[in-house]
């Protein structure tokens, strides 16, 4: 690595990683070189600090109580929704519905919005990249409904091809669902013209913000979707918990999907009666700890400036492609012009799990296998990638080891 590759962009950053107790402790002997952000990242002291604050000085169940502690808890947990319509920018709290994570957030669209809305002979359009998150839950719609998926093809760079997804687009099309940034090629998707085009065409729009929120700011109301999802846990915040936005007059007119307490007005055994959105989507005692712990997620965040993350990454991203690729019988998987946080390659000879295996044994963590988005790796003929992704707290001496480890791994294979 040259010395002018450690650039001025990233050097502010660096210390943040002291911000992250667990980024002090050795693997496997070696300093621990963090890569596989994409997966999860790691959480601040303020985040750890959040929750155990919690269940220290304000634990209560939410929404229930008339006491102190009980209206103090609520009142936490309430903020939560606040910070996060906030951070994406989306008009109203009431907007903002707290799941397990993307996953349980495409799912509740999927039974709810779906099987109200969707039947026989209608289309929901995909794309060629996405996560198997934003693949099954449409398939259990359609085998529910009649309805049909279509794909929107891929060129070989990662990129969606424009004119035919716009070809795809009909009066059949009820909903598009796109990734906002491919978790297995790191393409950045076009959302706002997509949103343009699908709703031009009559259809809403589901993004999975899942890779996304970490590396760029997002403005829901500039970007006019309809839905937005995402998980804590790939933002700095805990594991188990995650957002549905959903436009506030699509979420009221939604039937409830599960049923239970906190979720109903009133209940006899003749019938129920439904709480307004998002409550009517929450039904049960939620993950009240993880909504603080996500809240401080943001906060941390919004301090380092999501501007300030996006340049460092990128800085991290170029470099490591340019070092990567110049390796002999590497091939990179998704090219795009617009990346965000990853690289995909595959080694010729080398299973990308070997990668894994020796990179690991260097202290080097990254991804290796399909990345849960297999037709992708259909698409380009390959079992898996090797899948190198980056954090706000990640260094140039980060892209040093990976790129130290490779040629380890590659002299190995001989
Ligand atoms: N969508 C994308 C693009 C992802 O990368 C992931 C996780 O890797 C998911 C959806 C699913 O997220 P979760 O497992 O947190 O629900």
């Amino acid at each position: 690595m040259s010395a002018n590759a450690s650039s001025a962009i990233s050097q502010p950053i660096l210390d943040l990683a002291h911000d992250f107790p667990i980024l002090a402790r050795p693997v496997r002997g070696k300093r621990l070189c963090y890569l596989d952000n994409g997966a999860t990242t790691q959480k601040p002291l303020s985040v750890i600090r959040a929750e155990s604050d919690f269940y220290e000085q304000s634990n209560a169940n939410i929404h229930r109580g008339v006491h102190w502690l009980s209206q103090h808890a609520t009142d936490l947990y309430e903020a939560g929704r606040a910070t996060v319509r906030a951070f994406l920018n989306a008009s109203h709290d009431d907007e903002i519905v707290f799941t397990r994570g993307t996953t349980e957030s495409i799912n509740l669209v999927a039974q709810s919005w779906g099987r109200a809305n969707l039947k026989a002979g209608d289309e929901i359009l995909l794309t060629g990249m996405e996560h198997h998150s934003n693949i099954v839950p449409w398939q259990l719609l359609c085998h529910q409904t009649g309805a049909q998926i279509k794909v929107a093809p891929i060129d070989d760079r990662g990129e969606l091809l424009m004119d035919q997804y716009e070809a795809m687009l009909s009066p059949r099309t009820r909903l598009v669902c796109v990734a906002h940034v491919s978790n297995a090629l790191g393409t950045v998707n076009p959302v706002d013209e997509i949103v343009r085009l699908a709703h031009g065409a009559g259809a809403r729009v589901l993004v999975d913000g899942a890779q996304a929120v970490a590396h760029q700011s997002v403005d829901l109301q500039a970007m006019d979707c309809d839905f937005y999802a995402f998980s804590a846990h790939k933002l700095y915040g805990p594991t188990g918990i995650g957002v549905l936005y959903g436009k506030r007059e699509l979420l009221q007119a939604m039937p409830p999907w599960q049923g239970g307490g906190d979720m109903i007005l009133t209940v006899s055994f003749e019938n129920s009666t439904y709480a307004d959105a998002p409550q009517r989507f929450e039904a049960g005692t939620p993950n009240i700890a993880g909504v603080i712990g996500m809240a401080a997620g943001i906060d941390y965040v919004l301090s380092v400036g999501l501007d300030r993350i996006a340049a460092h990454e990128q800085h991290l991203l170029d470099l490591a492609t340019q070092e990567i690729s110049a390796l002999p019988g590497v091939r990179l998987i998704g090219a795009a012009r617009k990346k965000a946080g990853i690289l995909s390659f595959v080694i010729d000879g080398i299973h990308p799990h070997d990668l894994g295996t020796i990179l690991d044994s260097e202290g080097v963590a990254i991804r290796a296998g399909h990345h849960c988005a297999m037709p992708i790796m259909t698409r380009y003929g390959i079992p898996g990638t090797a899948r190198a992704s980056f954090a706000l707290y990640n260094s140039v001496d980060d892209v040093t080891a990976l790129v130290a480890a490779v040629r380890k791994a590659q002299a190995l294979f001989g």
